[in-house]
């Protein structure tokens, strides 16, 4: 199917892009990678009168650390973040998800900004974003507001964004010493969306206790989940072998997987347990390393 007829402008700074959005009256869609939105408009699931194109706005373009963050703009493609050497040193969760989302071709045109503000629960930078603690930076008429990515995620294909905003960038906080991260991802083939999929982001003390923990869930409920009884139990103890295993379960128990193509109910939920423990043995030994 083709797409229903729709009018199209390049602004070249966020500012016009706003003013864009205010005047297309809520028929205004930005237009980023286009990976999610395009094949929308063909299936006649998405018919913006206006596409407005930020792919010529070098401001969407910044990605680098400052002042404690990574700042990922929402120009900055997958396949740019795969290929980071600074991201493969000092942030290893985003590394190991940028490796399996999609596919290379897809990788190269679509973005994490897209992928977040399409809040597609099976999306695989919610879950991994919420686990690294990201914050969204949104820009409006009324300027810029930061949010924690959990409250930007809302349900399912819904976020915070105003009708007029753009999600100009998200920041994930640069981890400190003793800090290891990983994606675990259970897919039919390659290129799939995740039957199951589990971030985590981890900070240990001198003597091996748990600091800090972020554990996101993907494709296991309405909206990318944070699985806080699993963080809170492990949080002050020793990363062991069984708080491992108790904290895999809780993150189980708090899944809530829809029966599809991919999986029953129970398959998933034990995937989630799986992936969880994975991603958690994965972070303790980079940290070891
Ligand atoms: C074959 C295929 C396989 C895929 N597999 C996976 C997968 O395994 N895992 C996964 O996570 N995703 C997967 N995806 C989805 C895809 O990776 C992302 O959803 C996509 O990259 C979104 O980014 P984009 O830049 O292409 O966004 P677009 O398609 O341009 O936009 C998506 C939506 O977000 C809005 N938007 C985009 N950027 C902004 C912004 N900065 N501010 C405000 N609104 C904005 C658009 O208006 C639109 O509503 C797959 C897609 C395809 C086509």
């Amino acid at each position: 199917m083709i797409p229903a007829a729709f009018e199209y402008a390049a602004p070249k700074t966020v500012a016009e892009a706003i003013a864009l959005l205010r005047g297309a009256d809520s028929g205004g869609k930005i237009l980023a990678g286009g990976q999610s939105l395009v094949p929308m408009m063909r299936f006649r699931l998405a018919a913006p009168n206006l596409l407005i194109d930020i792919t010529r706005i070098p401001e969407l373009r910044i990605f680098k650390e400052e002042s404690g963050y990574l700042r990922i703009g929402a120009m900055v493609t997958h396949g740019e973040l795969e290929r980071s050497a600074m991201v493969g040193e000092r942030y290893p969760l985003l590394a190991s998800t940028a490796r399996v989302v999609a596919d290379p071709i897809v990788r190269e045109r679509g973005t994490i900004c897209g992928s977040l503000v399409h809040a597609d629960p099976a999306g695989d930078w919610g879950a991994a974003l919420i686990a690294a603690r990201a914050q969204a930076v949104v820009t409006g008429p009324a300027g810029e507001r930061t949010m924690p990515l959990d409250d930007f995620l809302v349900d399912t294909f819904t976020t915070a964004l105003g009708e007029d905003e753009i999600l100009t960038e998200v920041r994930v906080p640069t981890p400190p010493a003793l800090s290891g991260g990983n994606y675990q991802k259970i897919e039919r083939k390659v290129g799939d969306f995740a039957t199951a999929a589990v971030g985590v982001q981890l900070t240990l003390s001198e003597q091996g206790a748990v600091e800090a923990v972020g554990i996101g869930l993907c494709a296991a409920g309405p909206v990318s989940l944070r699985a806080t009884a699993a963080e809170g139990m492990l949080i002050g103890k020793v990363l062991d072998d069984a708080s491992i295993t108790a904290a895999a379960a809780a993150a189980a128990t708090q899944a809530e997987p829809t029966a599809d193509t991919r999986g029953a109910i129970d398959y998933k939920r034990d995937m989630v347990r799986v992936l969880t423990s994975r991603a958690l043995h994965a972070a303790r030994a980079a940290i070891r390393a």
